[in-house]
């Protein structure tokens, strides 16, 4: 094969080289909303479902930054905003690689989400706020989080003693106290396909 076949390798790739690759538009898909709102769910299955449909996803959670990258952090105000300083970086570099990067972060304050907004670019930027009322996440209450912070085991809890604002204008409201996890996974895909396909 002659070298000259793809001269774009000859070069080191931009984002649009590199979303004609993969043969997407990239984006950066937020999930906010309380502990137990369903922020994992949604991002796990709509991978999933873009992944079958042939586009590229990173999914960035506690599971994968608290861990990792962010391991030093806890849960004070001053490291809350750190975390989701650092996740957007992250995040601005898989935007850059033309992924579809689906993070799920209860991001709880407007100062924290307009900083994400500001470090990734609101037009990168697809918010959605996944919307369940307090009792709905405390009754689920999935992972005993919400017990604990009761018990006072567990201090600066969101929605506990620690505030939630609601999102002034996110791209996507889903209300999953009312829709069960397949008609928001379905409403985000809808909404989601038209700044995807390339
Ligand atoms: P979060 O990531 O926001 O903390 P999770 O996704 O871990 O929340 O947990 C949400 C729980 O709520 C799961 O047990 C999920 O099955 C349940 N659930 C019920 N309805 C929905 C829905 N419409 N969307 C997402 N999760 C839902």
């Amino acid at each position: 094969m002659s070298k000259n076949i793809h001269p774009v390798f000859d070069k080191v790739l931009s984002r649009e080289d590199k979303e004609k690759l993969l043969n997407q538009h990239a984006i950066v898909v937020w999930m906010t909303g309380l502990s137990g709102a369903g922020k994992t769910t949604i991002a796990s299955n709509i991978a999933k479902q873009l992944n079958k449909l042939g586009y590229l996803t990173q999914i960035l959670d506690g599971d994968n930054i608290r861990t990792g990258i962010n391991n030093n952090l806890g849960f004070s105000e001053v490291d809350r905003y750190e975390n989701i300083r650092r996740i957007s970086e992250v995040s601005k570099l898989f935007l850059d690689c033309g992924i579809v990067c689906i993070n799920s972060f209860i991001s709880p304050t407007n100062e924290i989400r307009n900083m994400a907004k500001e470090i990734i670019g609101e037009d990168n930027l697809f918010e959605v706020f996944v919307d369940s009322p307090i009792e709905v996440c405390e009754q689920r209450d999935i992972k005993g989080l919400y017990k604990k912070a009761r018990a006072g085991k567990i201090k600066n809890f969101t929605g506990i003693d620690s505030p939630f604002e609601i999102p002034s204008n996110p791209s996507l409201v889903l209300n999953t106290a009312d829709k069960n996890v397949e008609v928001c996974v379905q409403e985000l895909l809808e909404k989601l396909l038209p700044r995807i396909k390339y």
